[in-house]
């Protein structure tokens, strides 16, 4: 049962898959963004999405708003994408309700 090491733990190239990854400061979101070394992509870890963000989201999509609405509320939190993902996973979780 060692601990060490467990902290900045560097993620890998999502494009080439090297380890020698660089923090890169952070996007205009304030999210840590990394550069790999092997060649030169810059990327963002995959967003944590947080339980409060999700359970808001899934309010708003109850109440039938539009994601591209959703999307400027929760604006920098959870991108338009993944509100359309989860307005399908919702979809989904409640077949032959109508
Ligand atoms: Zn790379």
């Amino acid at each position: 049962m060692s601990a060490s090491g467990m902290d900045r733990k560097l993620p890998r190239c999502p494009r080439c898959g090297g380890a020698k990854v660089w923090r890169n400061g952070s996007s205009s979101s304030g999210k840590q963004l990394y550069c790999c070394q092997h060649c030169g992509r810059a990327f963002v870890l995959n967003p944590y999405i947080d339980g409060t963000v999700r359970e808001l989201v899934d309010r708003m999509l109850a109440e039938d708003l539009r994601v591209e609405i959703i999307a400027r509320v929760m604006i920098g939190r959870v991108s338009k994408r993944w509100i359309y993902k989860r307005k399908k996973e919702l979809k989904g979780a409640h077949p032959g309700v109508c």
